[in-house]
């Protein structure tokens, strides 16, 4: 046992997008062989590609797109330590 579904279910959807390492996808084809639920959440995920596809276009404004790639860098880029504020003076303020 070395991939619960749980974990599979997450890994489908990069499985999808072919963003999956190699090796990945091998461990997720055998848990496919013998697990048909998880078969089924791999065909229902590509349902609602599906339905998603045939809405309608929306039109995202192209300030928005850059605004949203900025704050993903922001937020995933940025390391966890950089989030605090600056409250980190250890000693070091004699200075009045
Ligand atoms: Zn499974």
């Amino acid at each position: 046992m070395d991939m619960c579904c749980k974990d599979l279910a997450e890994k489908l959807l990069l499985f999808r997008d072919g963003d999956l390492p190699e090796e990945e996808v091998q461990h997720l084809r055998e848990h496919l062989h013998y697990c048909p639920p998880c078969l089924d959440l791999l065909n229902g995920y590509d349902e609602v590609v599906e339905v998603l596809c045939r809405l309608k276009p929306v039109k995202m404004p192209a300030n928005l797109c850059e605004s949203m790639k900025e704050r993903l860098k922001t937020e995933c880029g940025g390391t966890p330590d950089a989030r605090q504020p600056e409250a980190a003076s250890d000693g070091n303020g004699s200075e009045a």
